[in-house]
């Protein structure tokens, strides 16, 4: 039985190529109580990994998190096969706006202590008393309520690339940063103000709604399935976009355009850009925001510095990376002092 990837990103997107099949790009969660996930983490990796799924999946004991590909043959095999896990029964699949065959590459399942690194300790609220969830229609009526304060619920680098007009986008590199900063700036509107909240798939939001409601907050909504079912039910349904930019996703594509407005700026020289790039050294890995003009003079790198680095031999580069560990600011931050222009908060 093999429970394990074997083959390399770079295998896999040969392969995915080779096959030439469609891929949907998917994801969903559920706050659940899981008693075993180790065991419900091998018998879907098992399952999944027969129909060639590949993707990120996250299973506790609160519940899971899932962002995939599926083989679009494969779907109805691959909802069918959910709908056998009693918590997982119709679960809400938020399909891509953007398809790509190759938004992921490998398929891991892990068990961790949460399915989203909320900073929050579970047993102060009950994570099941959450807010008001909105519709696209319901989310648009509100936002025109000069009692409705919005929220982005995401880190400063989402929200950067693309957010709902209007709305509150705290500077914060984490969601419990967020959580406080929010609570700090509301306190004397706990009652009169209406608080909407919205995130990228509307996970952070189950979290966030039940944390503030805990915290005395009377009025609390969410839109329901996050940017990217809003953006479905306004194609759908022809309504009004308040959506402006793109929308950051967690898998290889990075962002998904969501109205044409460029609302971000390059981090390098101040033009008008919202890409996110990781920088060429390996040992820096930055993610970042470069125009094409930079990222050509530049190297594709964030500094001088690491562009001398890649310069170099390949030999020579592994040398100075030596005992550093860089690999997890692929997602990280997007921020570094000497970039000169990390956009600053109108
Ligand atoms: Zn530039
Ligand atoms: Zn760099």
């Amino acid at each position: 039985m093999q429970l394990y990837n074997t083959l390399s990103a770079k295998e896999r997107a040969e392969l995915i190529e080779a096959a030439g099949k469609e891929r949907l790009t998917i994801s969903f969660y559920q706050y659940a109580k899981i008693e075993n996930p180790q065991e419900l983490r091998d018998a879907l990796f098992l399952f999944w990994d027969s129909i060639e799924v590949l993707g990120r999946i996250y299973i506790a004991t609160e519940g899971i998190n899932a962002q995939l590909s599926v083989p679009a043959e494969n779907f109805q095999q691959f909802k069918d096969h959910l709908d056998t896990i009693s918590f997982l029964k119709d679960v809400r699949l938020n399909i891509a706006i953007e398809q790509d065959n190759f938004s992921f590459l490998k398929l891991k399942v892990k068990v961790r202590s949460k399915i989203v690194a909320d900073g929050l300790n579970d047993d102060t609220f009950d994570v099941t008393n959450k807010g008001v969830h909105l519709n696209a229609i319901k989310f648009n009526e509100i936002l025109e309520d000069p009692d409705t304060v919005l929220v982005d619920m995401r880190n400063h680098y989402e929200s950067e690339i693309g957010h709902f007009k209007g709305a509150v986008t705290p500077d914060v590199d984490t969601f419990r940063d967020s959580l406080d900063i929010i609570e700090d700036d509301l306190k004397e509107h706990k009652e009169d103000k209406k608080l909407v909240m919205y995130c990228t798939g509307g996970i952070r939001c189950e979290k966030a709604s039940a944390y503030y409601k805990h915290k005395g907050f009377k009025q609390v909504y969410q839109l329901e399935g996050g940017i990217i079912n809003y953006f479905r039910q306004v194609e759908k349904e022809g309504l009004e976009n308040k959506f402006i930019g793109k929308n950051f996703v967690f898998d290889e594509r990075r962002a998904e355009k969501i109205s044409d407005d460029v609302i971000a700026h390059c981090h390098q020289c101040g033009k008008p850009a919202d890409t996110h790039v990781n920088c060429a050294n390996e040992g820096c890995h930055l993610l970042f925001i470069q125009c094409e003009e930079c990222a050509e003079k530049m190297n594709h790198c964030c500094s001088e510095e690491c562009k001398e680095i890649i310069a170099l031999p390949y030999e020579e580069q592994k040398k100075l990376r030596k005992g550093k560990n860089n690999s997890n600011k692929i997602f990280k931050k997007g921020r570094a002092d000497y970039l000169p222009y990390i956009s600053k908060k109108e």
